[in-house]
């Protein structure tokens, strides 16, 4: 396999991004290793409470003057920001891929690219946001003022390292409010890179700040500080559970949790050409390795077209090469670590046990150091299995099918998530009582996966899949919250009425 660049020769951050420098120190280091070969490749320290502090104050002190600055500078700041970003894509390319999941190609034309666009988007938000007068009698106004609540705290997973954490930073700083993000332990390298090129976009130090370390220490102590006013969280159901009760326990602040997915693929037997199909379905669990909160992870097909659907599935997941990240050739990511490799093994061997069939995978790939995992199919899965109750987040897909509409909305509901579903019928009207009657976040039609112009939608969770959605305008509105000032203009009215209107 060629390579799009040689991971020993990159060069990542070793401290934490405080008020605009690099802070080294603050508590035990963590080693941050490469997946795609299991090369440890540098270590980066982990912020202790007063470190976590730290950064705190200096978002803080940022406040005023970020929320007072006129809003259309604060938008041209971050189109400048977003300039940045697309001159270094090479450079943030590599970082993105070095220890995470995403292939430096993909990243080229989608994480970086679309990271840069989400700060454009959210940028050109900064003044288009408005409050609003309400209905009052003649001598009054009432005025709701939109206001940032202050100091977000971001907490953000691996498995789109880049992406996430600008999906809540680009809206929560073009609101007014200032940002500290703890980045996942096992990938905190290239959102620190985008948020150094800030302070060349004229961001002032302090709007975007960066602290690294694990989720029960730095994560923990930025959760429960009394100074961070919100907290934007994306990760799994139970430590979003965690964090709701922490930020309600320490401070009661609000939270938006962003949380896990059990995604079904509800395929009729009208949907049409297999080929397209199969095509959506095998991508929606095999990109990244089906490391993704949406990855159709469940597929439930009318019993008429199991068969020819499943051996079209099972060819093109044959046909995937794993390999680096830094590999053009390779179309199968690497598993974030050992440990979500043996989960993922796990998981699918229970669901055997159980009395699913093994159609194709369900075993490591053998790659001389890093983690993989073969495209796995699951047939006769059934909702008491393992398969069927646990996000894998792995290349697993399992299979349960159905005979008739209602059956099928049956198999495809699951009893806790709710972020995400796809539907795929000819038939319109089918198509949109499905839509309807799935309780998801996000149901796409004859198509599996988010768009470059997802931004202007909503996204997010129903039920324990969380709430608080990120993007559209719905994403950025999150970070307000709302002020009533009251004007009474006719004084001498009011004293005749004795004040009591
Ligand atoms: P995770 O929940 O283990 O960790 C996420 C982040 O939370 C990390 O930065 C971690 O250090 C931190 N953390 C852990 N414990 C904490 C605590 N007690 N207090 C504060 N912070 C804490 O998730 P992960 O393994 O990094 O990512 C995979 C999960 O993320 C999956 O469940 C996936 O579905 C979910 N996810 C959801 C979305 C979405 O948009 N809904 C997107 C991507 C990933």
């Amino acid at each position: 396999m060629s390579h799009l660049f040689n991971p020993d020769d990159i060069d990542v951050p070793r401290g934490h991004l405080i008020a605009g420098r690099e802070v080294a120190g603050g508590g035990d280091s963590i080693e941050v290793c490469r997946p795609s070969d299991g090369v440890k490749h540098a270590s980066i320290p982990a912020a202790d409470a007063a470190m976590v502090d730290r950064a705190v104050q200096a978002a803080r002190a940022a406040f005023p003057a970020w929320k007072g600055m006129a809003p259309r500078e604060r938008g041209r700041l971050m189109r400048r920001w977003a300039e940045l970003v697309e001159a270094n894509l090479e450079d943030l390319a590599s970082v993105e891929a070095l220890v995470s999941t995403r292939n430096v190609a993909e990243a080229r034309v989608a994480d970086v690219p679309g990271a840069a666009e989400w700060l454009r988007f959210y940028g050109e938000y900064a003044d288009k946001l408005e409050g609003t007068i309400t209905a009052t009698s003649e001598e009054r106004l009432s005025l709701v003022l939109r206001e940032p609540y202050g100091v977000v705290g971001v907490i953000t997973p691996w498995n789109f390292p880049l992406f996430l954490a600008i999906w809540k930073m680009a809206p929560a700083i073009a609101a007014g409010n200032t940002v500290v993000l703890k980045p996942s332990e096992l990938t905190p390298f290239s959102i620190q890179r985008v948020a150094q090129l800030a302070a060349e976009a004229g961001i002032p130090p302090g709007v975007v700040n960066i602290v690294h370390g694990t989720g029960t220490g730095a994560g923990a102590s930025l959760v429960r500080h009394p100074d961070v006013d919100f907290v934007a969280f994306t990760g799994s159901t139970s430590v979003g559970a965690r964090i709701m009760s922490d930020a309600a326990l320490s401070s009661i602040k609000p939270v938006s949790l962003e949380l896990g997915g059990k995604h079904p693929q509800l395929v009729f037997a009208d949907c049409g050409d297999l080929d397209p199909v199969a095509t959506h379905i095998a991508w929606g669990i095999t990109r990244n390795a089906g490391q993704i909160c949406s990855a159709g992870s469940r597929l439930v097909v009318e019993k008429s077209i199991e068969q020819p659907l499943l051996e079209r599935i099972a060819n093109l997941m044959r046909k995937l090469v794993p390999g680096p990240t830094w590999s053009g050739e390779s179309t199968l990511a690497p598993v974030i670590s050992a440990k979500q490799l043996a989960r993922i093994e796990q998981l699918v061997n229970a669901t055997i046990e159980e009395g699913a069939e093994l159609v194709c995978g369900g075993e490591r790939i053998d790659s001389g150091g890093g983690w993989y995992y073969s495209p796995t199919i699951l047939r006769g899965v059934r909702q008491n299995m393992t398969g069927f109750r646990e996000e894998i987040f792995g290349p697993a897909l399992t299979v349960q099918t159905f005979n008739s509409f209602d059956e099928g909305l049956e198999q495809a509901a699951h009893p806790m998530y709710g972020l995400s579903a796809a539907v795929f019928t000819r038939d319109i009207n089918k198509a949109l009582n499905a839509a309807k009657a799935l309780r998801a976040g996000t149901v796409w039609v004859n198509r599996w996966g988010l768009t470059r112009e997802m931004m202007t939608s909503p996204f997010g969770g129903y039920r324990q899949s969380g709430f608080g959605k990120d993007s559209g305008r719905e994403g950025i509105e999150k970070y307000l919250h709302s002020k009533t000032v009251w004007i009474d203009h006719s004084e001498q009215a009011e004293l005749a009425q004795g004040g009591k209107r």
